[in-house]
């Protein structure tokens, strides 16, 4: 049996989410203790165990420690199960997390799978739904496995409320890729949502970025979002170029400026394109695990985050591979991952 230790580096719930992800992909049961130890509520939250019940759904497996606040937990998959399934977070919780800790074994599960995940569809420190469609799947894509993604209804935070559809067509095995090369950059986009909330933000978000980034502005567009339950904000700053599509978001919040929303994306899609990588901060720790079950791949990055480091010693407790990171210049690492 694999052991984790939840407290490890970042010691929070990606922890839990790869080692339910690889324990599905690789059929090896896990213990792990001191779950989300180094966060302020540790412990399984919604999101977390909703994570649990779908990976035990379909990985029909054995869990023991599945309740609210668990600081550890017991799970052991027998069978990959494609099909029709809804989970629902029940809060906020991000729907696309939920998703992480299943779609690796549906990516190569011996038949199509439809899934409907109700909870939140952009939550900060998440992947929002359109980091999804745009950015992740389109890799995985290019690995050989197709999945499509639809948002039924927006859910933000704290309301929630959201839908998301996903349609998996899985292969046998993901091809390995590299992403070493962005290419020259061929599309910038700028979207600002609001539901339940004045128009007037966007505009103050959509200028903002124009004026910083010089980006044109009928490479805009502001957009209320219809059905949803609470109010939220938005805005994505897509950067497609001819190798791969990087997304840049900032949330809106109460009492935070628009401006300064707009400029928590601009800071990030600034820092991207002067470092000419393919692949940003969060899209680098999302790849790994595709990455691994493919027997390797290669891709530049900005400097490593804690999750990304975090997140390579777990897979390598399922996983056999190596992982060498070599620093090419300030802001350039080069991350290779290679079977062992
Ligand atoms: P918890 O707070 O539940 O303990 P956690 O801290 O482990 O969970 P994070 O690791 O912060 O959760 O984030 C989970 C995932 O969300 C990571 O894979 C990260 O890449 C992704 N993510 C966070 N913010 C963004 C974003 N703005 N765009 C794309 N992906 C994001």
């Amino acid at each position: 049996m694999i052991i984790i230790d939840g407290s490890f580096g970042e010691g929070g719930g990606q922890i839990l989410r790869t080692s339910l992800a690889l324990s599905l992909v690789t059929g090896k049961f896990f213990r792990i203790e001191n779950i989300r130890s180094g966060r302020k509520k540790p412990g399984l939250m919604r999101q977390h165990l909703t994570c649990v019940h779908a990976a035990a759904n379909i990985g029909k497996a054995r869990v023991k420690g599945d309740y609210i606040g668990s600081e550890s937990l017991f799970f052991e998959p027998t069978m990959i199960r494609s099909g029709s399934y809804n989970f629902s977070v029940g809060t906020a919780g991000s729907t696309t997390l939920v998703l992480q800790s299943i779609l690796p074994a549906l990516l190569i599960a011996d038949g199509k799978s439809e899934i409907v995940l109700e909870g939140g569809t952009h939550n900060p420190f998440a992947p929002p739904f359109d980091f999804l469609e745009k950015v992740f799947l389109p890799i995985i894509k290019k690995m050989g496995a197709e999945v499509k993604v639809t948002l039924d209804r927006p859910g933000f935070y704290p309301a929630g409320g959201g839908k998301i559809s996903v349609t998996i067509k899985p292969v046998k095995k993901l091809d390995r890729i590299d992403i070493v090369d962005r290419g020259r950059i061929c599309a910038r986009f700028a979207k600002a949502v609001v539901a339940n909330l004045p128009l007037s933000i966007c505009k103050k978000e959509l200028d903002t970025v124009c004026k910083k980034l010089k980006w044109d502005r009928l490479c805009t567009k502001a957009e209320e979002a219809q059905n949803s339950r609470g109010p939220g904000n938005i805005i994505t700053l897509e950067v497609a170029s001819e190798n791969v599509t990087e997304l840049f978001t900032g949330f809106g919040q109460k009492n935070v400026r628009a401006e300064y929303v707009a400029q928590e994306a601009i800071d990030q899609a600034r820092r991207y394109i002067a470092a000419e990588v393919p692949v940003g901060r969060y899209l680098a720790d999302q790849i790994m695990i595709p990455m691994a079950m493919a027997g390797g791949g290669r891709f530049r990055t900005l400097p490593l985050t804690g999750h990304s480091m975090t997140n390579v010693e777990v897979i390598k407790e399922f996983v056999d591979i190596d992982v060498a990171v070599t620093k090419i210049s300030k802001d350039v690492y080069e991350v290779e991952i290679k079977q062992s």
